[in-house]
């Protein structure tokens, strides 16, 4: 079924875009996929590298369980099919930073075979996303074009780190799906830690694979877009293809199938090379590793160790503390935010409290450009300031004079209350007074008020002003309406 609101309209008339994802999540170990090599950000060139990573003759590579476990751990996360046989093959290319002369990769046997995602557009429809599989693969090094004007370095960290590569049906039929799509992924591998979905320094990103079609035809001819980094990338590669590929359609033309390379700096994207079929990679059984055979007790017990993930913390968050579907969405996108919603809570009023985390502490988080690990308040002090609404001793208004002390790093909300004297006045006899001097000195706008209700708004105004914003707010309006005689 062809969804019309997703349609872009070309000269011609509309077109679908059709889109299909590849990620590459490198798997959260501490060494590589088939050496002991560590793996890490940030050290110095080639101190990563073994004699396997470097591909020594003679040099045999051995499995690492741990990353199998994370891999199957993915799947079963992805509601995915985990095979219990599986095996290595060898997928032959040169590259200056590819010493072996070819990739470990799986082919015709991948460890994780089809899965599903459910995916929530920003508007909160939700979306299913098939996966098609999942493999381990081996991650290549890197060359360094950029530090001499006449020679290319090579640095061989990265070379044989553990990649899942999920591979996606082509389910996608806009940019922003494509990113919500990777925004969802993400959030599911780092509740399963088994990649830190940290895209800046490429350990989770995307082969793009982009095609254009009339509504109701059949499938167009792709081009994938490889590596793509961030949530924004991914969408401007999306739309410079798709206009450029609707393009070249409209003029009469065909789509050469390709691997293109986007370029953030120009928005586009331009082709790397004519894109190559499997078979060319002359892919075969790895005979250095056995086949994988993976024991059903040791699947379930994986299975079994499985944490609470997003869309059932999400459904929960709903019945439990009755959040709204917005709340509870924005609180599960990262497993540290609704851990600290669920401490803040305890004990207090669950839906104000969610207000004050995603409307107040979230927003200036975002503004300062950090993560809830790095929030200046506790959750605690979060609570403790939704007490303090609740029990009256501050307004709302006032609660964000003591937010704004607490993010500050004042902690305590209620010795900031204390030291800033902002105590929410409920005395009727101090709130009176105010009133009466304000009626006395206003005796023109009091007499206009009986005929003019709303103009209540000006007195309610210069009694807060009279009390430094301390009052009461619903005990200044019960006074002035009798006091004015609109009770
Ligand atoms: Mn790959």
């Amino acid at each position: 079924m062809t969804d019309t609101s997703k349609l872009i309209q070309g000269r011609t008339g509309p077109w679908e875009i059709v889109l299909g994802l590849e990620v590459h999540a490198q798997v959260a170990s501490k060494s590589k996929l088939f050496s002991g090599a560590a793996v890490g950000f940030g050290a110095g060139p080639n101190e990563q590298v073994s004699l396997v990573d470097a591909a020594m003759p003679g040099m045999l590579p051995v499995i690492n369980g741990y990353c199998v476990e994370q891999a199957v751990r993915t799947g079963l996360g992805l509601k995915a099919q985990i095979n219990a046989f599986s095996r290595f093959d060898r997928k032959n290319y040169f590259y200056p930073d590819l010493p072996q002369g070819y990739q470990i990769s799986q082919f015709a046997h991948p460890v994780v075979g089809e899965g599903e995602i459910e995916v929530e557009r920003d508007d909160g429809s939700v979306f299913t996303v098939r996966i098609e599989r999942l493999h381990l693969e081996q991650d290549a090094g890197k060359s360094v074009h950029d530090m001499d004007p006449d020679w290319t370095y090579v640095d061989l960290n990265r070379a044989g780190t553990a990649l899942m590569e999920i591979v996606s049906r082509p389910d996608m039929r806009s940019s922003e799906e494509a990113a919500a799509y990777v925004k969802k992924l993400r959030t599911i591998l780092r509740y399963l830690g088994t990649c830190d979905g940290d895209m800046e320094k490429g350990n989770l990103r995307a082969d793009v694979n982009v095609s254009v079609r009339r509504p109701g035809d059949e499938l167009g001819t792709r081009c994938e877009i490889k590596n793509v980094n961030s949530y924004r990338y991914i969408q401007q590669a999306i739309e410079y293809e798709a206009r450029r590929q609707i393009e070249i359609l409209e003029d009469g033309g065909k789509i050469k199938q390709e691997t293109r390379l986007f370029d953030p700096n120009k928005s586009e994207t331009r082709s790397m090379r004519s894109k190559e079929e499997a078979h060319d990679y002359r892919y075969f059984p790895d005979p250095d590793l056995l086949p994988l055979i993976l024991d059903p007790a040791w699947i379930k017990a994986i299975e079994d160790s499985l944490p609470e993930l997003p869309d059932a913390k999400k459904a929960r968050l709903r019945s439990q503390y009755g959040l709204s579907a917005y709340d509870a969405g924005v609180l599960v996108i990262e497993s540290a935010r609704s851990d600290f919603f669920e401490r803040a809570a305890e004990g207090r009023d669950p839906k104000l409290t969610a207000n004050w985390i995603t409307n107040g502490l979230l927003a200036k988080l975002s503004e300062a450009g950090h993560d809830i690990d790095a929030s200046p308040i506790k959750a605690e002090d979060i609570g403790a300031l939704v007490r303090l609404i609740e029990e009256g001793v501050v307004s709302s208004k006032i609660a964000r004079v003591v937010f704004d002390h607490m993010w500050a790093g004042e902690g305590d909300p209620a010795a900031i209350v204390e030291k800033h004297g902002l105590v929410q006045v409920n005395d009727t006899g101090a709130i009176e007074a105010a009133i009466d001097a304000i009626i006395a000195a206003n005796p023109d706008k009091a007499a206009a008020v009986k005929d003019k209700p709303q103009a209540i708004g000006w007195f309610v105004g210069q009694v807060m002003r009279e009390t430094g914003g301390k009052a009461n707010p619903g005990v200044v309006n019960d006074l002035l309406k009798a006091k004015l005689g609109l009770a």
